[in-house]
């Protein structure tokens, strides 16, 4: 195998796994889906049938015992409710820290968890959707530019040389992110964003509000949003 896409069933990382497939080709493209303790399962589902839309195989990790002190307000053993206003709102009022919904050093231990199994199954490379929109402000730390040159110069040199990491979104807003996918007809469709394990997506969440920010942008309904497919 080429590639491994870190893969959560969202926007971004499915938009990274279309272009990790129109690459490489799905033969080539292993998905890795991580679940550390979300409130629900809607993410690893709506992973699954994307992975089978595309026909990559799709490999599932469970570290949520890491996360079992944590009160991030995504876990299911956090008593904090999801906040309900947008990033911008909630960085008015988190005195420089993260968002609550920020899940501690996820990205940096996700990576390291793929880098193993990237070199297991002989891959190059490892993508992961981070975007501009959420290192503004520094909501979430883990997505920002200068810590995906980090985490990729460590990974390479821990790799001796055989192993980077991509984060092609990095420079990019929510709404290029989207663009690129509606380019690459990535199904959409199928993708979960919401924090809420409803039936269908809340709309307040900080996600949810900015999931539907990126296709309003672009000038499209959400496709998720359409007849109740999710
Ligand atoms: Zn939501």
């Amino acid at each position: 195998m080429k590639a491994l896409v870190l893969f959560s069933g969202g926007v971004d990382s499915t938009t990274c796994l279309g272009m990790a497939v129109e690459k490489y080709g799905a033969d080539e493209v292993l998905a890795l889906s991580v679940y550390y303790g979300q409130k629900h399962n809607k993410e690893i589902k709506a992973a699954e049938k994307i992975a089978a839309y595309y026909g990559v195989r799709l490999q599932t990790l469970d570290l949520s015992l890491i996360f079992a002190d944590s009160d991030c307000s995504l876990l299911s053993g956090s008593k904090n409710e999801i906040p309900k206003e947008s990033y911008a709102e909630q960085l008015a009022h988190t005195n420089g820290k993260p968002v609550s919904t920020y899940v501690p050093f996820r990205n940096g231990l996700f990576i390291a968890s793929a880098a193993s199994i990237a070199l297991s199954n002989g891959c190059e490379v490892i993508y992961y959707g981070a975007h501009s929109d959420d290192a503004a402000g520094n909501a979430y730390p883990d997505c920002s530019d200068e810590f995906n040159e980090a985490i990729n110069r460590a990974v390479y040199l821990g790799s001796g040389n055989q192993l980077k990491v991509k984060a092609p979104f990095v420079k990019l807003t929510k709404a290029q992110v989207v663009k690129k996918g509606l380019e690459l007809k990535v199904p959409y469709e199928l993708s979960w964003s919401c924090y809420e394990g409803g039936e269908h997506p809340c709309g307040v969440c900080g996600t949810c509000r900015d999931r539907a920010a990126a296709f309003k942008e672009n000038g499209v309904a959400d496709p998720a949003l359409k007849g109740g497919s999710q």
